[in-house]
């Protein structure tokens, strides 16, 4: 039984709420020789509450098939104190983006042993907040400086979108990406734009771990049911038990989020 993921790369989305009130082409802004490497559908899922990230160029295409959870390397250390010390760098003066960031950071404080320290001169392996175009996030620690993306003016700059990202980089895969989501939702592909179904597909338990906890479909990493819809009129994703039910949010961690959070990192008290 496999859960939420820990690995490599991602994407994501916010959701705001159920279904989106507003209709988009997909032709709007895009760079689309970003996106053709990267992902996603940043732009049209923007405009429709949903903020998209993925920084599949490092990570995706290339760890997937090879790693997993299970990869120490990706692990962040934990220090004798009992705390993962992670150092963090603003590499934007965005001040909204900033504020987003520290607010997340203080969620993780409260809720785990993770600790983000201000990178000094002595730190090699660092996130380096940035705000680009959309929001995103390697899975794992990568080794080096690995960036964050929240995009300003945009849906990205909000807390919960923060730590969504995070907790990619941090290990965290999609939700949906669960080799068991079969059995919670159901995912139609025909709606889903070409290149996007690639974040759609599920990853093998053999690289991957949920920490023996169960699906959930209100995870701040689940996709909205309506991710990389082509006829935004139809839902993407479904749940099985109730096929009006919203899936996913990016307002908090679910009980379950932190449950393996701190699983994941063996936290002690929280
Ligand atoms: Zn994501």
């Amino acid at each position: 039984m496999l859960k939420k993921i820990v690995i490599l790369v991602l994407a994501f989305l916010h959701t705001l709420s159920g279904r989106p009130n507003v209709r988009i082409r997909r032709s709007i802004e895009c760079d689309h020789s970003k996106l053709a490497i990267a992902d996603i559908g940043l732009c049209v899922n923007q405009q429709l509450g949903f903020t998209h990230h993925v920084d599949e160029r490092k990570s995706y295409h290339h760890r997937q098939r090879r790693v997993a959870t299970k990869v120490e390397s990706q692990l962040w250390s934990k220090n004798n104190a009992g705390y993962v010390n992670i150092p963090y760098k603003y590499d934007t003066d965005k001040q909204e983006v900033q504020t987003a960031f520290t607010n997340a950071i203080e969620v993780f404080h409260k809720k785990s042993c993770i600790r983000f320290i201000p990178k000094k001169d002595t730190h090699e392996d660092y996130i380096s907040l940035i705000s680009d175009y959309g929001c995103y996030s390697s899975v794992g620690r990568q080794g080096g400086r690995q960036n964050i993306s929240l995009q300003s003016n945009s849906a990205c700059q909000k807390t919960g979108v923060a730590v969504h990202e995070i907790l990619h980089a941090l290990g965290f895969y999609h939700e949906m990406k669960r080799n068991d989501r079969d059995e919670y939702v159901v995912v139609d592909y025909n709606n889903i734009w070409e290149n996007r179904r690639e974040q759609f597909k599920v990853l093998s338990s053999e690289n991957t771990t949920s920490y023996g906890e169960s699906y959930d479909k209100h995870s701040i990493l689940h996709y909205g049911n309506y991710a990389g819809a082509i006829d935004l009129d139809k839902m993407t994703i479904k749940s099985r038990s109730n096929s009006s039910e919203t899936l996913g949010q990016r307002d908090q961690m679910t009980e379950t989020d932190i449950t393996e959070l701190n699983k994941r990192f063996e936290c002690q008290g929280y």
